[in-house]
């Protein structure tokens, strides 16, 4: 049917009214949660049926049932509390910041980000949502019938699930990561946005996602919070934009930065790869999600957290590691404890990397070494010798 074609969701409509024709209206009110209520299915449709209405109307019971329990907006995040996480964040411990931004109507249902944050969450990133992402996250429950609201605390801390407030709340979310340079590394902001971006970038385990079919103006913060550094995942109707900012982690030239400590330049991993991507399925974005977070100050233990969620994830979701996790490892103190043999192994089976395994050492293969006192930045004014 025309209507089908159209749909970019490719819902079955014309089955659905046919069912719905015949007396059962259930198939026409599961269309509700996947509709993204762009019209298209009516202007194409030759019996001029309302169709989004009809859609509407089938599901009213279901929406008159919805019940969900979600915690107050709480607007900017305490400077206390980026005292107590501003070093775990920026040495790895705390794996990262999920911001689950804004609008719904996401590729497939609400409860994509229900999952995307519960998943996060238990994983002791400090997991943040806007808009209407806040409130879609709280009309599901687990085994014991509580929302991820009440099961986990609001504070701004790894393990805790914080609704910071609608989507032009989204500011705090900028500004929780600027606090972080402010406040724990004491970086000047005023007038000073490239060196508050570097730091972030460079420094700031983060990740926003803007899973739903994005507004101009989520779009907008989206670009909004990639200019401070952070990066920005956006589901398959983010792709309208026709915007990505996506790295090429084989082209060497791109990720050299310099050590303020000696002007010397390093190649680094690709942490973050990209600044702005869209992923199509929650499968193929939650393993995303981890990737992003990686930054190139992770400390070992930081490193070892981080590489052990993006594998599992990986493993969970897509059903085999990632490709590419041996570009994360700088020697063999970020592999995860429990699964440092399974991996030398591979890397130096399936990568060809020189492992002592009866040591447990990696003699070669890795981009760079680990280096505590890495100052990683882009700016020539930060480096030492131009202050
Ligand atoms: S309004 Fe809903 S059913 Fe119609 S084309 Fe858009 S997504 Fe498909
Ligand atoms: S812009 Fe509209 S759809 Fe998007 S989060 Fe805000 S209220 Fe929701």
């Amino acid at each position: 049917a025309n209507c089908v074609i159209a749909c970019p969701q490719g819902l079955p409509i014309g089955e659905a009214n046919k069912a719905a024709v015949a007396g059962n209206l259930e198939p026409l009110a599961n269309l509700f949660d996947i509709c993204v209520g762009c019209g298209r299915c009516e202007q194409v449709c030759k019996k001029h049926i309302p169709i989004v209405d009809v859609i509407h109307k089938a599901a009213l019971p279901l929406v008159r049932a919805e019940k969900g329990m979600v915690r107050v907006g709480r607007g900017p995040v305490r400077d206390t509390e980026i005292r107590n996480v501003g070093a775990p964040l920026v040495l790895g411990t705390i794996p990262g910041i999920i911001a689950i931004v804004g609008c719904g109507n996401y590729p497939n249902g609400t409860k994509d980000v229900y999952i995307m944050a519960k998943e996060f969450v238990e994983r002791k990133y400090i997991v943040v949502l806007t808009g209407c992402g806040a409130m879609d996250a709280a009309l599901y429950r687990d085994e014991d019938g509580k929302t991820l609201y009440e099961k986990y605390p609001g504070d701004f801390d790894g393990g805790c699930i914080v609704n910071i407030g609608s989507c032009v709340a989204n500011a705090h979310i900028h500004d929780a990561a600027i606090k972080v340079a402010a406040i724990f590394a004491r970086r000047n902001i005023r007038a000073n946005y490239a060196e508050i971006a570097d730091y972030i970038l460079n420094r700031v385990g983060a990740c926003g996602v803007a899973w739903g079919a994005m507004s101009q103006k989520a779009a907008s913060i989206a670009s909004g919070v990639n200019r401070i550094g952070i990066p920005v995942l956006v589901g398959p109707h983010g792709w309208k934009y026709r915007r990505a900012y996506l790295g090429r982690k084989d082209v060497d030239e791109d990720w050299m930065v310099y050590d303020a400590r000696d002007s010397s330049q390093v190649r680094i991993e690709p942490a973050p790869e990209h600044l702005l991507l869209a992923a199509d399925t929650l499968e193929e974005a939650i393993p995303l999600m981890a990737r992003l977070c990686f930054r190139p100050t992770d400390n070992s233990m930081g490193r070892q957290v981080k590489l052990t969620h993006y594998m599992d994830l990986s493993m969970k979701y897509l059903g085999a590691y990632p490709k590419d996790w041996p570009v994360f490892v700088r020697g063999e103190a970020d592999l995860p404890l429990a699964k440092k043999e399974e991996y030398l192994r591979i890397l130096k089976e399936d990568y060809g990397w020189d492992v002592d395994l009866e040591a447990k050492k990696i003699i070669s293969g890795p981009i760079r070494k680990m280096d505590v006192g890495f100052d990683a930045t882009n700016l020539e004014e930060l480096l030492k010798e131009n202050k």
